[in-house]
């Protein structure tokens, strides 16, 4: 059967680079009947930041695609969190020195960096733990069993490093890379067991996906090379290697470096999926649910950050996404994340959302500027301006007039459109509407252009004037729904209003 997991470390804000391993991790369990594992990677006690978990687990509900096995979900292969599962890890270790796969080493931070300096002098310029240095060193593979023993008794701090044998070619299949090869000479005796007895992320890392029976390990590109010594833990161990694929970098807008937050800060647009509050730096950075995006929308964009269905099509839900994946659909170059793509597709999960989804929305946004609108008119706003923005706070940005009077007319339409001969018509416009006994926009309509055969008046001259008086602006939705939902006391008192 078919297990993923999601595995990040509790040290920060998820980035939409971290999102997107999760989601195909998703995407993939979803394809195949299979099971989504998240697992908290939090044996790093340096790096932990609180609040890191919690903001995981809610990024994921959010986007609509949260873990089968989990922290919070529970399920039977838990512990979810590393820091929970020492004895697992240590035990293993145990099984590695027994077996003469691992070893203990008793150098202290000193002993080590005056090795590095003397190496150094010698014209060495990367000392490494390994095969052709440890001889020197004070560890189980040089030290006599009493000294071992004594030095064990008398609770030496020690870490326990993994035996890498020199002069070997490692060959691994990566579904994305496909054959990967590495020689062992480049990898030096890493360490399992830290010093304060917590494992490495290599050894958690290893033991977790066997232990958890994850069938494939999908993760970013920059995980590559530590594969290489996993593919040898797993070997030591005599354990049967997961599949691996490694997922293509995220770039930068420009194409150019790994995507950033700083970058994104700078441009001006989101790499998180939710704000995030830092504290340690005292900087807020804004997600994509604050920048105004759709769920539906930032997992569509970036399900395609990397990956693509071999059609032209574009538009795909969670569950279309989930059918049409497939890991041979990769792709193996970096994906440049393209902010203006990103606002494309939310322009197009907003135009084709039902009013009634987006009517709470465009209520918020009208609240946080100050102005309570009820439902049925934030209803109808989302229904006129929904094809034309981007991003949920334009509701309220483009739509200001249907709360707050026009002060500022667009001049160039005035020039081309205004003759003050028209005052009086329009003032005749404006009491015919008045007495008009349904507001609607078809009534509206029927009203307006019986009013224009009246006066043989055309669209042209009639609809920019309402349009610039009602709205300020000629560019707008539908100039009878513009009127319907500002009211009718108040669209009367702004076409005698205008231009004057
Ligand atoms: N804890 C690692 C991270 O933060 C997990 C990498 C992996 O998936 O193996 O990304």
């Amino acid at each position: 059967p078919v297990r993923v997991r999601f595995a990040p470390s509790p040290t920060g804000p998820l980035h939409i680079g971290g999102l997107r391993t999760a989601l195909y991790n998703y995407l993939f369990a979803r394809a195949n009947q299979g099971t989504f594992v998240l697992r908290i990677e939090d044996t790093d006690q340096k790096r932990y930041v609180p609040g890191a978990e919690d903001y995981i687990t809610d990024a994921l509900a959010w986007s609509g695609f949260s873990p089968d096995e989990g922290p919070k979900a529970g399920g039977k292969y838990g512990p979810y969190r590393q820091s929970e599962r020492r004895e697992l890890y240590a035990s293993h270790v145990q099984y590695l020195l027994n077996e003469g796969k691992a070893y203990y080493a008793f150098d202290t931070e000193d002993e080590l960096d005056n090795r590095r300096d003397s190496e150094k002098e010698a014209g060495n310029h990367n000392f490494r733990y390994d095969a052709s240095t440890r001889g020197g060193m004070r560890n189980s593979l040089s030290l006599t069993p009493d000294e071992v023993k004594l030095l064990l008794e008398s609770k030496s701090p020690y870490v326990v490093r993994f035996r890498i044998d020199a002069g070997e070619t490692v060959t691994f299949q990566d579904v994305v890379r496909n054959e990967v090869t590495f020689q062992t000479d480049e990898i030096g005796d890493q360490v399992l067991l830290k010093a304060d007895g917590l494992p490495t992320y290599h050894l958690a890392n290893v033991v977790d996906d066997h232990l958890m029976k994850i069938s494939h390990v999908i993760r970013g590109e920059e995980w590559l090379p530590s594969t290489a010594l996993h593919v040898l833990l797993y070997r030591a161990s005599g354990w049967e290697m997961p599949v691996f694929v490694h997922l293509p970098l995220l770039l930068n807008p420009n194409g150019k470096g790994k995507l950033s937050k700083r970058k994104g800060a700078d441009l001006g647009f989101p790499v998180f999926p939710l704000r995030w509050n830092d504290a340690a730096k005292r900087e807020t950075f804004d997600g994509f649910r604050e920048t105004g995006f759709l769920p539906e929308a930032m997992v569509n964009f970036i399900a395609f950050l990397g990956w693509n269905p071999g059609t032209e099509e574009e538009i795909f839900s969670l569950e279309e996404l989930a059918e049409a994946f497939t890991l041979e659909r990769i792709n193996n170059s970096g994906a440049r994340f393209d902010i203006d793509k990103a606002k494309w597709y939310n322009q197009q999960y907003l135009m084709a959302a039902p009013n009634s989804k987006l009517a709470p929305l465009v209520q918020t946004e009208f609240a946080q500027a100050g102005r309570e609108i009820p439902l049925e008119k934030a209803t109808a706003i989302a229904g006129l301006l929904k094809e034309r923005v981007h991003l949920i706070p334009e509701f309220y940005t483009q739509g200001t007039y249907f709360v707050e009077p026009v002060t500022d007319y667009e001049e160039k339409t005035i020039r081309k459109k205004w003759k003050p001969e028209l005052r009086q018509k329009f003032d005749m416009l404006a009491d015919h509407l008045n007495q008009s006994s349904y507001w609607t926009a078809k009534h509206i309509k029927q009203d307006v252009v019986d009013f224009m055969g009246a006066n043989e008046l055309g669209f042209g001259q009639v609809l920019p004037i309402i349009r610039v008086a009602i709205s300020g602006t000629v560019q707008g939705p539908d100039a009878f729904g513009m009127l319907e939902v500002v009211g009718q006391e108040e669209s009367v008192r702004r076409l005698r209003a205008g231009y004057d």
